[in-house]
């Protein structure tokens, strides 16, 4: 039904919310979702109102404090983020086809990558629940203190249009995992993969009813009425730095928790003594992977004087050689941008940049070679300062920019010298050199002669304005659970008089 054929026809996809176990009458404002490969209409999204995101939120709480789920074992748990693993490999290729469809990413990327990752998610969190260990500490007064982790109660899910399918299960699996219950909103833009994921899990019927809810609509009217509910225990949230302030100035009137995921603009350190086919390689990966649109994208390149000239021209080279088109293409590298705000943004930064003396060394331009569809040439400018706006804001498209330095503590101030801390690169063959950066750079995650690597492991996120907590692991737990305190007297002493100190005051 949800097919790329299907959205061919002459009558589109009616997608609407799914809310306590059963997706809503298509009722609501009615919104376009678009292939930006055609600009054409492949379904129309009902809005959710802010009635039906209050009805999601009570069936959310209601499957939380009564149904099943609340009591479910880890072991029944498992059984059902494997069943949603499982579920998503069923359908990869046609989940796959619908994130392709939906954001314009090539197919081998939503494929190999994208729809993989979305179901890895699930058996990752399905294996570490059942590692997990509390804390016990004994004590010889007789005292014994535990430590555990208490699910949050109702968490609201709300993910950003680059990445749809994959960093959304990466919130469901995490929240499901440690026993909540959630209400899911995707971008307005790009809802496909998960009305249909929702789809293929009811015929599945993996999940009681109310445990996972689906809200579809504009951020501003859906997002809003959710991300604002009294009910909701916390928001994790995916997408734009300014939205996630607002989010959160909304959690802090219920004095409630965010995990934010949020923008970025990652630097790319060259050293001179880099493998330089490999550090091209991956440069050239983290500038324009995923259409250059992710928050980790390492597109703010400082290279060594050393390598500069060499460097830059293998970078530009390999830039206008890039293979733009079809993203159902198998040979396609970038395709297009997700809509035409992206085109203007692009023109708008390339605009900027030639203005602040920057050099266009490649693209700068809306593709020639399309009729329709949002195809913009992946650009790479050289800039004579890191003050330039092409060098601070984030841009979020097929946008890299080039600076050189001399040494090491100046590579360091201008990496730093941003108001992200997503991601660091660092391109070096000396270990002592790589440690060195990994302490000194202002990020939530460094990566060492490596393009984008993610080990759901270790936690990601950013620091200053690129976020609030870490995805992945003890990250997710922190995010999802509350850590509880028991203290029990098993044999203890007498206890003291009133005003006199406490029983327990060793710990
Ligand atoms: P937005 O902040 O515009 O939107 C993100 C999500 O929030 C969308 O679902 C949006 O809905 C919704 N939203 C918008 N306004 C509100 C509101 N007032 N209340 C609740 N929800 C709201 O980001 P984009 O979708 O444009 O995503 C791009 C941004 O995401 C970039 O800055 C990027 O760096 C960041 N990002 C960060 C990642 C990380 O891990 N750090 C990973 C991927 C992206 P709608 O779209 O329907 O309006």
């Amino acid at each position: 039904m949800f097919h790329r054929r299907a959205a061919m026809t002459a009558n589109p996809l009616q997608l609407t919310g799914h809310i306590a176990g059963a997706f809503v009458a298509p009722n609501g404002e009615e919104i376009p979702v678009i292939d930006p490969s055609t600009g054409r209409m492949v379904a129309v999204l009902h809005e959710t109102s802010r009635d039906e995101v209050h009805r999601a939120v009570v069936a959310a709480r209601s499957a939380f404090e009564r149904g099943p789920w609340g009591r479910a074992t880890v072991a029944e748990r498992q059984r059902a983020l494997m069943g949603i693993h499982d579920a998503i490999l069923d359908h990869a290729e046609e989940l796959a086809e619908l994130e392709t469809l939906n954001t314009g990413i090539p197919l081998a990327q939503t494929a190999n990558i994208h729809v993989a990752r979305a179901a890895q998610n699930f058996r990752f969190f399905s294996e570490f629940i059942n590692q997990q260990e509390g804390d016990v500490y004994t004590q010889e007064n007789g005292y014994m203190s535990l430590v555990t982790y208490d699910p949050i109660g109702v968490c609201a899910l709300i993910g950003p249009w680059n990445m749809p399918l994959g960093l959304t299960a990466m919130k469901i699996a995490g929240a499901l995992a440690f026993g909540n219950t959630c209400v899911v909103k995707p971008s307005e833009m790009t809802p496909l993969t998960l009305c249909r994921l929702f789809q293929i899990l009811d015929e599945r019927n993996i999940l009681p009813e109310g445990v996972l809810n689906l809200v579809n609509g504009r951020g501003a009217v859906t997002g809003d009425a959710l991300s604002s509910h009294p009910d909701i225990d916390m928001v994790s949230f995916t997408g734009g730095t300014e939205t996630g302030a607002r989010i959160l100035s909304a959690l802090a009137r219920g004095i409630k928790g965010g995990a934010m995921e949020l923008g970025g603009k990652s630097a790319s350190i060259v050293y001179d003594d880099c493998d330089l086919e490999r550090a091209v390689d991956g440069a050239m990966l983290g500038s324009f992977m995923n259409n250059g649109q992710m928050c980790l994208a390492g597109s703010r390149l400082f290279v060594h004087r050393g390598i500069a000239d060499a460097f830059i021209e293998k970078f530009t080279e390999r830039t206008r050689s890039l293979i733009v088109g079809d993203p159902f293409e198998r040979t396609t590298e970038v395709g297009p941008m997700i809509n035409t705000g992206q085109l203007e943004r692009m023109e708008h930064y390339v605009a900027s940049g030639l203005k602040e003396s920057a050099t266009l060394l490649a693209g700068g331009r809306r593709h020639g070679g399309f009729d329709a569809g949002y195809y913009f040439e992946p650009t790479v400018m050289t800039a004579p300062g890191n003050d330039l706006a092409i060098c601070q804001e984030e841009i979020f498209a097929p946008f890299a920019t080039f600076q050189i330095f001399d040494e090491e503590d100046e590579a360091i101030s201008l990496a730093n010298d941003s108001r992200f801390g997503l991601v660091g690169y660092v391109w070096t063959n000396n270990l002592e050199r790589a440690m060195r950066n990994s302490a000194r750079l202002q990020t939530g995650t460094v990566l060492v002669n490596t393009p984008i690597m993610r080990d759901l492991r270790t936690g990601f996120g950013g620091v200053r304005q690129s976020g609030l907590g870490r995805e992945g692991a003890k990250g997710s737990r922190a995010m999802f659970t509350e850590m509880k305190s028991t203290v029990i007297a098993l044999k203890p002493p007498a206890l003291p008089k009133m005003g006199m100190t406490g029983a327990g005051e060793n710990a």
